[in-house]
C-alpha cells in the first residue's frame, strides 16, 4: 500500500480511476451480479487490503456489493469469517498478500463461470477488445494502439499488453511504464502508481 487509507464509500471512485484490467473486471461483475465466486472473491478482496481498505471497511464494503441477494444472517455467517480470515483475524492468522499478476496468470485457471484471472491471458480476443474499450475510454476498439495491446497478446506477453495500458490511461510516454520503465508485475503496483500519479 502507499499509506493513504481507503474507506468503502470511495472504492467505486478508486475503481473507476486506478484499477487495472484484472480488478476492474472483478469489481464491475461484483457490481453487475451482486456475487462473485470465490476465488474472484479472493482475488479482489486481498487486492482491496492492499490498496488500504481496512477490515472494517471491507466488511461494510462487501455487504453493501451483496446487497438484498443475501440475508444479513448468511452474510454474517458465511462470508464475514472469510474476509476476517483474509485480514489474518481467524484460523491460522496469516496475513495472506494481495496475488501477484504472476501469481493469476498460473494459478487457478478460471472456467467459465469465474470472473478471475487476467484478462489479457484468460479473455478470448473479442471480449477483451470489448471490455478494455467499454472501461478505459482512452482505448478506442479500432485503434492502431489497440491493435499494438493485442499484438503483444497474441505473443503471450501479458504484462507488455497491461504496461501499454497504463501508459495509455494515464498519458504516460511509451516505455514510462509505471517509471523508469519498470513494467506491470502487480496489479496493487497499478493502483499504488496510478494514485501517485494524480497527487503529483
Ligand atoms: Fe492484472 Fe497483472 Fe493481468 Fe494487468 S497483467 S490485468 S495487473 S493480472
Amino acid at each position: 500500500g502507499n499509506g493513504s487509507a481507503v474507506t468503502a464509500e470511495m472504492v467505486d471512485d478508486v475503481a473507476r480511476k486506478h484499477f487495472p484490467p484484472c480488478m476492474r473486471n472483478l469489481y464491475e461483475r461484483l457490481k453487475r451480479d451482486h456475487h462473485l465466486k470465490h476465488f474472484g472473491r479472493l482475488q479482489l478482496g486481498l487486492f482491496l487490503k492492499g490498496i488500504g481498505l481496512p477490515l472494517d471497511e471491507a466488511i461494510v464494503f462487501w455487504r453493501r456489493m451483496y446487497g438484498s441477494t443475501m440475508s444479513d444472517d448468511k452474510f454474517n455467517k458465511e462470508y464475514k469469517y472469510n474476509i476476517r480470515h483474509s485480514y489474518g483475524q481467524e484460523g491460522k492468522r496469516a496475513n495472506y498478500p494481495p496475488k501477484s499478476c504472476q501469481q493469476i496468470l498460473t494459478q487457478n485457471q478460471p472456467g467459465t463461470q469465474d470472473s478471475h484471472g487476467c484478462p489479457f491471458r484468460h479473455f478470448s480476443p473479442d471480449n477483451l477488445i470489448t471490455f478494455l474499450s467499454n472501461s478505459y475510454p482512452q482505448l478506442e476498439r479500432s485503434s492502431p494502439e489497440m491493435k499494438e495491446i493485442m499484438d503483444s497478446v497474441k505473443s503471450t506477453h501479458y504484462h507488455v499488453a497491461c504496461t501499454r495500458v497504463f501508459e495509455l490511461t494515464h498519458g504516460v510516454k511509451k516505455g514510462e511504464g509505471l517509471g523508469e520503465g519498470e513494467s506491470v508485475g502487480h496489479p496493487n503496483k497499478w493502483t499504488d502508481r496510478s494514485r501517485e500519479l494524480e497527487r503529483d
